[in-house]
């Protein structure tokens, strides 16, 4: 690309002092600069961000941020501010004179980002000036507002769509970490982007614990909690505004200081509490979803939830407020049937469909407060990622109960879902494998299938329970838009056709486990990397220091896991900075030195001479790879992984992208003419079936045709790939 002031490598080193980008950002970063529409969906505190910051500050030109919450667009500037990139925010916290001074510098070329809530963006005055600017990106935050299918819906970003029809040649960033399927297929269409892109990164948290407990004299185990971890940042999510004032007074009887936030506060004391939050004043708040959205805080070490949240994206997005920075972090949800009644009666309102869906949300989440396998993979499976290994970060892992060989039950409920072509919800599929004579399923004609009644030793909260359990293992899959049917999974197909073992738990040790949880704890595990903790104690001072000096957050001077590397690293020069993640150019020369005093004082204090001090760090500890990797784009890196002889798994696990995602990489390459030895996906005997098929069937034929075919026989991604190959004719001797 001509006419970039940086390369995108360059400016994140030179800004945000990292040498490599994460998963799939420089991808994302490449596409928008090459102008094209790109859809974004990351996990909270994945670094969608740096996606839409990076290329604005590399091409000419503004890049015009869409985002709901005013606070976060302060803490973002903020941020942004601190690095030594031009970024503004245009809302009503501003006054008339102020909003002046901002547009000027936006018409004059002094601003590389630009932020602005949807209101704002349509508004007539807005509209009128916006032809004028020398827009290079619309990056739209928290897209999934967009749909109503999600889970936060907001009628006014449905008028972003106006975007894409008044300036069809500015490219869109979309970006979410909350979407589920339905959802995400939404967005692009919700916003009329062109040939979009949508880049799914893997929403595993793996420096997240996890941790259920039963709803049992919750204010006593928190306080416990929060002694064990005493002054770490940490927020307690209660239902009700008085929940939350009640257990801030019970944490600080204890001697717990303990701040309380709720909307019906008013916004002077609001802020006054989330500030002392923020500069590490005050460590616990209690508080209900209202607080956390518009705040970045990197270094919150622990979530609790004192009530279930109403669903998984909801769970989802707040215990991904803790560990930010990439330290680990604890979480734990309190989990009650009272709070299942409460939403039972809060969903008594609204349009049925509405509230089928909220109800729908509601139960996956409390199957995975309910579960007996691995919390992860629940998690997962929800945002539709399979997870092979269990974590050995949850409870669950840490202490897992026993299973049965649920081979024969999960066979019996598959084989039931594809007779019943995959339009059934969980309720029907139970009463056609009991053998139900309800009318609908006679009507339906499903007594006249195989496997009609064939589970009828098991009772129908049995079979509710693994069917639960089936789903969570991603199995089976829960379709949100087509009427909650159950679909099969490439799993599926494992399990019905290659005899895939599959482990389930029995409903009896389900209930017993839920009982026992309590004496269950999960704490994570310590740091990666060897750090002397006295030595980051008074960097964290030196940071505060600063923090009041230049009255900006702590954690927007340095992360706590920066730090963390800097009491490991031990820099005595500023060239030694560059072994620490997190201090790029102007952190170095604005907050550097201090730092770099503190751990020369530290030096005396122990009696270590100072040439001693600086200790490089290991390779793979969290050392920058020194060697910049080529710019690759992402269909190559799979393509060059497969290449060197890892199979699909293993450039999963890799790339930290879903299996289906690296399939699609090399089918791609492969169309496109790459030599590959994509026979190695596929086994000969099964391309020689499908052969067969495909001259029995006669050309055109869709690949759903194909399926049926084979009666299911052949799995989807395995008949994709058998029917390039046979198109293609490059493999001669079939
Ligand atoms: P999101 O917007 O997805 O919640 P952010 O963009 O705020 O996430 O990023 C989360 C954290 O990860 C930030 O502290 C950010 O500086 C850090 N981060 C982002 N990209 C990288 C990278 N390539 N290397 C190291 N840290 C990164
Ligand atoms: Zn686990």
């Amino acid at each position: 690309m001509t006419g970039l002031k940086l390369t995108a490598v360059q400016a994140l080193e030179k800004y945000f002092g990292y040498h490599q980008f994460r998963p799939l950002q420089e991808e994302i970063i490449d596409r928008l600069v090459a102008g094209k529409d790109t859809v974004v969906i990351m996990p909270t505190g994945g670094g969608k961000s740096l996606c839409y910051q990076i290329p604005s500050v590399i091409m000419p030109g503004l890049g015009i941020v869409i985002s709901p919450l005013i606070a976060l667009m302060k803490d973002q500037v903020e941020g942004l501010l601190a690095v030594g990139i031009k970024a503004a925010f245009l809302n009503s916290s501003l006054s008339g004179q102020e909003q002046m001074r901002v547009m000027e510098d936006a018409h004059s070329g002094k601003l590389d980002l630009l932020y602005l809530s949807p209101e704002k963006l349509m508004s007539p005055d807005f509209q009128g000036i916006l032809p004028s600017l020398n827009i290079n990106l619309f990056a739209i935050d928290e897209a999934h507002c967009i749909s109503s299918w999600g889970h936060d819906f907001r009628p006014e970003y449905r008028q972003l769509a106006l975007l894409k029809k008044r300036f069809p040649n500015i490219p869109v960033a979309a970006l979410t970490a909350t979407a589920d399927k339905a959802t995400r297929k939404d967005i692009g269409s919700q916003l009329g982007l062109h040939d979009e892109e949508i880049f799914l990164a893997s929403f595993d948290r793996p420096n997240l614990s996890l941790e259920v407990r039963p709803g049992r004299k919750k204010w006593q185990q928190i306080v416990d909690y929060v002694l064990k971890r005493k002054g770490d940042s940490g927020i307690v999510y209660c239902n009700s505004r008085k929940g939350t004032e009640s257990l801030a007074e019970k944490l600080n009887e204890h001697g717990i200081q303990a701040g309380y936030y709720h909307a019906g506060m008013t916004d002077v004391e609001r802020n006054r509490v989330q500030e002392a939050f923020i500069n590490d004043q005050i460590p616990v708040i209690c508080a209900t979803i209202a607080f956390g959205m518009g705040i970045d805080k990197s270094n919150i070490r622990w979530v609790i939830h004192h009530n279930l949240p109403k669903n998984m994206e909801s769970f989802y997005q707040e215990i991904g407020r803790a560990g930010r920075d990439g330290a680990k972090a604890d979480t734990l949800l309190f989990f009650s049937v009272s709070d299942i009644i409460f939403y039972e009666r809060l969903m008594q309102e609204g349009p049925a469909e509405y509230k089928e869906l909220q109800r729908n949300k509601l139960k996956r989440l409390e199957d995975y407060a309910r579960a007996a396998t691995c919390r992860r993979k629940i998690l997962l499976s929800y945002f539709g990622e399979y997870l092979e290994e269990n974590c050995g970060n949850c409870d669950v892992c840490k202490s897992p109960p026993a299973t049965i060989d649920g081979t024969t039950i999960a066979q019996m409920a598959l084989s039931a879902v594809y007779r019943t072509r995959e339009t059934v919800g969980i309720q029907t599929l139970v009463d056609v494998l009991r053998g139900s004579r309800k009318r609908d399923v006679i009507q339906k004609g499903y007594n006249t299938i195989k496997t009609y009644g064939a589970g009828k030793a098991f009772s129908e909260d049995d079979w509710l329970v693994y069917v639960g359990q089936l789903i969570h293992q991603g199995i089976l899959e829960l379709a949100f838009d087509e009427n909650y049917a159950l679909k099969l999974t490439p799993v599926s197909q494992e399990v019905l056709f290659e005899n895939k073992k599959v482990e389930l738990v029995q409903p009896a040790t389900v209930e017993e486990r839920l009982a026992q949880q309590e004496k269950i704890e999960v704490r994570t595990a310590e740091p990666v990397f060897d750090f002397d903790d006295a030595l980051f104690q008074q960097l964290k001072t030196v940071r505060m220091e600063l923090s009041q000096k230049y009255s900006v957050p702590p954690y927007i001077i340095f992360h706590d896991k920066t730090l963390q590397e800097m009491a490991a690293v031990r820099p005595t020069e500023k060239a030694h900075f560059f072994y620490i993640n997190g201090v790029g150019e102007t952190k170095k020369d604005r907050y550097g030195a201090p730092f770099l005093e503190a751990v020369k004082a530290y030096g005396k204090e122990n009696g270590i001479d100072e040439k001693d001090l600086f200790k490089a760090p290991e390779q793979n500890v969290f050392a920058p790879k020194k060697q910049k990797k080529s710019r690759k784009d992402t269909v190559e890196t799979s393509v060059e992984l497969f290449k060197s002889g890892m199979d699909l798994e293993e450039i999963s696990a890799e790339r930290g992208l879903v299996p289906g995602t690296i399939f699609s990489h090399l089918m791609k390459a492969y169309q496109k003419g790459e030599d590959l030895d994509i026979g190695r996906l596929i086994d000969k005997s099964s391309l020689q079936r499908i052969q067969k098929g495909m001259i029995q069937m006669g050309e055109p034929f869709s690949l759903k045709e194909l399926f049926e075919y084979f009666e299911g026989d052949i799995s989807y991604p395995e008949l994709r790939l058998g029917v390039a190959i046979l198109r293609k004719e490059v493999i001669s001797d079939v």
